[in-house]
């Protein structure tokens, strides 16, 4: 989740770090810090906007050469100033984007030798392990390498040492990070984007890379110290997000964007070897385990996406879920159920109707609230307990198209955690959906490669006048979003019939 820029430069890198943070700001985060090294180790952090370190930074002055920065999204502790990165272990800062699964053992490992935490972020205990494992290997890098081994989960990290400036070690498995080869100095970013103000030349990390930056140099290792050749490419990344290349139209553009909005969006599954409840936010495991039933609150496609979900839950999770209209809710008497999920999902996180039906439930009592949006700071997120931010991009085109697709991934994921929550979701089972997951950009690549064949349909039903979509199960919700985009896109009459009703 979120972002982190690191450094190692001829120059001051202290505005590198800062612009890389608000172009990484689409990710989405609650807090915001970073650390440098100028003789000493200077760590600043905020609770607020990029624009609120950045403020920090200019009135303390701050310049250096090394350093490393981050937004975090919290999934271990609130969002506060105590949990904000860098984490530091006596004149060693962490930056870590991702959740550590074995946190909990290696917390009471460390503590047992005496080291005490001044977080309740599992990331706390990465910089412990490398302290203490730097007394048996005392080369950065290598020490690095060794704590990583000994990580569950997902990581993206980057490591900066007081007595050793110039010097910048990033490691990945799972949350993304990648290097940028630039002419004053070398770079880590969780994306591209963040690193174009000084260069375009990229190394893209695979999970299980260590990596050391120095102004003059890089090098890539495995884990176990093997040193690996990565290639440097040239980013192509423009506004791409905007363009159309290719394509047609827009629609069609993100239609064809679906497996990368996929990918994305399940970005913290790739190399999770179990699901955590932390996806949703710090207070999840409680907000979700001792949910008795849900309620969802949508508009439009996203009740569709909910629809779908229904199913789901019920089927796989054994929760009982009601779907709703938002402009239905909000305007009737309904009666509050303690202890029930509220979700409100919509693609821009301020659907006026889905937001005002948020507001009305929380007005009746309800305080377990997840909002499931693909803007990061928007109003529904900020007013939800929890949240998860489907990473679907700009969606230009009027007809939702992969803003669905990542809500029901998005949906997908949370049934789940909730199944597992409640002991209804086996080791066994677990490990064949988080596989089956990781497969779904691939299986909808494949889908996509059928276009021709879809086009030759097209020409045949375009001259209809009406169109019936029929569905039965979780196909009956599809049929109805697949008649909501043949009226949108053509102004064909189409309806949608649970396929047992057209008897
Ligand atoms: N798990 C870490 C925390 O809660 C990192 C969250 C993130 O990815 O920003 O602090």
């Amino acid at each position: 989740m979120c972002g982190i820029v690191a450094a190692a430069a001829r120059n001051n890198i202290v505005p590198v770090l800062l612009e890389g943070l608000r172009k990484l700001e689409y990710r989405g985060y609650d807090s915001a810090g970073l650390a440098i090294l100028n003789g000493g180790l200077q760590r600043l952090r905020s609770v607020g906007r990029v624009a609120e370190l950045a403020a920090q930074a200019d009135s303390t002055g701050a310049t250096s050469e090394t350093g490393s920065a981050h937004t975090r999204w919290a999934s271990h502790g609130v969002p506060s100033e105590r949990n904000a990165h860098p984490h530091i272990s006596e004149g060693l800062a962490v930056v870590h984007n991702g959740i550590i699964e074995n946190y909990e053992s290696l917390r009471a490992e460390l503590s047992a030798l005496g080291y005490s935490f001044s977080s309740e972020t599992d990331t706390e205990t990465i910089a412990h392990l490398i302290h203490h494992t730097l007394k048996s290997e005392p080369d950065l890098f290598r020490a690095v390498c060794r704590t990583v081994q000994r990580l569950q989960g997902a990581y993206a990290i980057a490591v900066v040492k007081e007595d050793e400036p110039g010097r910048v070690i990033v490691a990945r498995e799972g949350s993304p990070l990648l290097l940028g080869v630039g002419e004053q100095g070398n770079y880590a970013a969780s994306d591209a984007s963040a690193l174009l103000q000084v260069t375009r030349r990229i190394v893209y990390l695979e999970n299980g890379d260590v990596a050391e930056l120095r102004p003059e140099s890089w090098r890539v290792a495995r884990a176990d110290g093997t040193p690996v050749e990565r290639p440097v490419a040239l980013s192509s990344l423009s506004a791409d997000a905007v363009e159309l290349g290719r394509f047609r139209h827009y629609m069609q553009k993100e239609i064809f964007e679906q497996p990368d909005a996929l990918a994305n969006t399940l970005e913290m599954v790739g190399g999770a070897k179990s699901l955590q409840a932390g996806l949703f936010g710090a207070e999840a495991e409680t907000l979700l385990g001792g949910a008795t039933s849900v309620l969802i609150l949508a508009c439009g496609t996203s009740s569709h996406a909910g629809m779908a979900a229904r199913y789901w839950l019920e089927a796989v999770a054994g929760i009982p879920c009601t779907v709703e209209t938002a402009s239905e809710y909000r305007y009737r008497e309904s009666v509050p159920q303690a202890d029930q999920l509220v979700i409100a999902i919509s693609q821009s996180g301020e659907t006026a109707d889905t937001l005002a039906a948020l507001r009305h439930a929380k007005a009746l009592g309800h305080h377990r609230t997840l909002a499931l949006c693909n803007v990061p700071e928007s109003a529904i997120v900020r007013e939800c307990a929890l949240r998860f931010i489907t990473r679907a991009g700009p969606e230009i085109g009027v007809a939702s198209t992969k803003a669905f697709t990542t809500q029901l991934a998005a949906l997908f994921l949370l049934t789940l955690v909730l199944a597992k929550l409640k002991g209804r979701l086996s080791d066994t089972e677990e490990a064949i959906q988080l596989q089956a997951l990781r497969h779904l950009p691939a299986a909808i690549g494949r889908a996509l490669e059928l276009e021709p064949q879809i086009k030759a349909w097209a020409e045949r039903f375009a001259m209809k006048q009406h169109a019936l979509f029929l569905g039965r199960g979780i196909h009956y919700p599809i049929a109805l979003e697949g008649a909501l985009k043949l009226k949108e896109i053509s102004y064909i009459h189409a309806e949608a019939y649970p396929a047992g009703e057209l008897k």
